[in-house]
């Protein structure tokens, strides 16, 4: 039975890919991006706390400018970042009739505990506003994850800080599977996993996707760092709209289970399998 208990979630950070918000040469579209503030609105009419992380500032920029070149220096990537950042933003604004908000953090911002406790009372003054916080990597200062590609590091650290129950990274894979999917066609894909062993983070390497910003390793470390904090981690494919399943009760993808919420959620709703 590949169910999950969407029921039981109520804070819930949606990490979004560039694939999905600047697709195709596009500098932002809504193909991919409607369906999810969809889902977003019915989430919080269902009463849920959401908080979106959106990469696509570079991709939103370079296809803005669009330079003659593929191969860009990191003071270029973090040039069109500051002209797709405002682009992305106002994306995601045009599909709520409420204000949205955005916030640009770094990983420096988390790690200081002052900066991340203003940070922790700002999303959270948000979400008593009813706001849709919009988070993304400050470029212009921060530069790490323009060259590992990981937003989904940064979206692991918010669901931590402000204590999400599930972390949602929608991208343009399935999930994991237990083999590399783009080689081999039995690659089956893995529903639950309960445990980050060295064998999964492998997988990880395996499934890689070189067409993804961060590819599946930076997904399943973003897990490693959810699931050591209590938090769930659902990685699906948010070009088919796989998410939206949640609310049928089904899995999406690949459920990455923390055992905190294991042990202090004694539903047995969930069956729980190895890989
Ligand atoms: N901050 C980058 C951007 O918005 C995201 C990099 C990533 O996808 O990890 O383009």
């Amino acid at each position: 039975m590949n169910s999950i208990d969407f029921a039981q979630y109520n804070n819930i950070v949606i990490k979004v890919g560039s694939a999905l918000v600047a697709p195709d040469g596009h500098s932002c579209s809504t193909q991919f991006c409607l369906p999810l503030a969809n889902f977003i609105k019915k989430c919080q009419q269902s009463a849920k706390k959401v908080t979106l992380v959106s990469s696509g500032a570079v991709a939103a920029g370079f296809n803005t400018l669009k330079p003659d070149h593929e191969h860009l220096s990191l003071d270029e990537k973090q040039a069109l970042a500051a002209i797709g950042q405002s682009k992305v933003i106002n994306h995601w604004q045009r599909f709520f009739d409420e204000s949205v908000a955005q916030v640009l953090l770094t990983a420096a911002d988390i790690q200081s505990s002052h900066r991340s406790a203003n940070a922790k009372r700002t999303l959270i003054t948000l979400q008593q506003y009813g706001v849709l916080p919009i988070i993304n990597e400050n470029d212009t200062v921060a530069v790490d994850e323009l060259k590992f590609g990981d937003n989904d590091r940064l979206a692991a650290q918010v669901a931590t800080l402000i204590e999400a129950d599930l972390l949602l990274i929608c991208s343009d894979v399935d999930g994991l599977f237990n083999d590399n999917p783009h080689t081999n066609s039995n690659a089956q894909l893995i529903p639950f996993i309960d445990e980050m062993t060295d064998d999964i983070m492998q997988l990880g390497q395996a499934s890689h996707n070189p067409q993804a910003t961060g590819g599946m390793l930076t997904k399943l470390l973003a897990a490693q760092i959810a699931h050591d904090s209590g938090t769930d981690t659902i990685i699906c494919n948010g070009k088919t709209e796989a998410y939206s399943r949640l609310f049928q009760q089904q899995n999406p993808g690949t459920l990455i289970r923390s055992h905190k919420r294991l042990q202090t959620n004694s539903s047995p709703s969930i069956r729980i399998t190895n890989p």
